[in-house]
């Protein structure tokens, strides 16, 4: 049987701490892990895979991959010397299914690095059954026409909702992504 964290909701006021929890996220990351981000053009998908690729210190840029399906970003050497796991950097937004993310022949470069699948869910499941699911949402304030600033559509705070899925995360707790 499968098991599955609680949901995790956080707060992103601003891209910076999106980074920030891609950077959090990475810390727990390691060689084999597939992370599935969830959410609208614009919700922040590739600002956290930033953090993440930042913190693993992989080499190129990680940028929207949406005219590549995958990107390979192999590790480079932390200031002690040792690497971490690469990055692989998957927009699924194009693919036409499973066949096509097999036919990419990630096989030997997921084993080394992580994977991070934007627009995966439905598809990316299939690879792992152990997986880490981020929703990331621009919340629709209720009170457009409020007083409260917060409710402005227009003041771009995100939210994350994390979700550890499988045997892998059975003894991670994602509670420590917040603090
Ligand atoms: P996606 O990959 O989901 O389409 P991006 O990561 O490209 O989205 O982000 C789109 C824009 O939103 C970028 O300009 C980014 O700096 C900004 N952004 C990311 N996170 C936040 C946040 N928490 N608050 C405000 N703006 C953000
Ligand atoms: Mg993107």
């Amino acid at each position: 049987s499968t098991t599955t964290s609680t949901d995790i909701t956080l707060r992103l006021p601003d891209a910076d701490a999106t980074r920030a929890l891609g950077t959090a996220i990475a810390g727990l990351l390691r060689a084999g892990d597939l992370v599935i981000l969830t959410g609208d053009l614009g919700a922040g998908k590739t600002t956290l895979t930033q953090g993440i690729g930042a913190a693993l210190n992989v080499r190129g840029q990680v940028a929207s991959p949406t005219f590549i399906v995958a990107r390979e970003h192999p590790p480079l050497p932390h200031a002690d010397g040792t690497r971490g796991p690469g990055l692989v950097h998957v927009d699924a937004y194009r693919l036409g299914g499973l066949g096509e993310l097999d036919a990419l022949d990630l096989d030997s470069s997921l084993a080394d690095s992580v994977t991070v699948v934007e627009w995966g869910r439905g598809l990316a499941e299939a690879l792992a059954e152990d997986r880490l699911e981020i929703d990331l949402e621009r919340p629709r304030g209720g009170a457009v026409d409020g007083d409260d600033p917060a409710d402005d559509p227009e003041a771009g705070t995100r939210t994350a909702t994390l979700r550890a899925v499988g045997p892998r995360w059975a003894g991670v707790d994602l509670r420590t992504l917040g603090a």
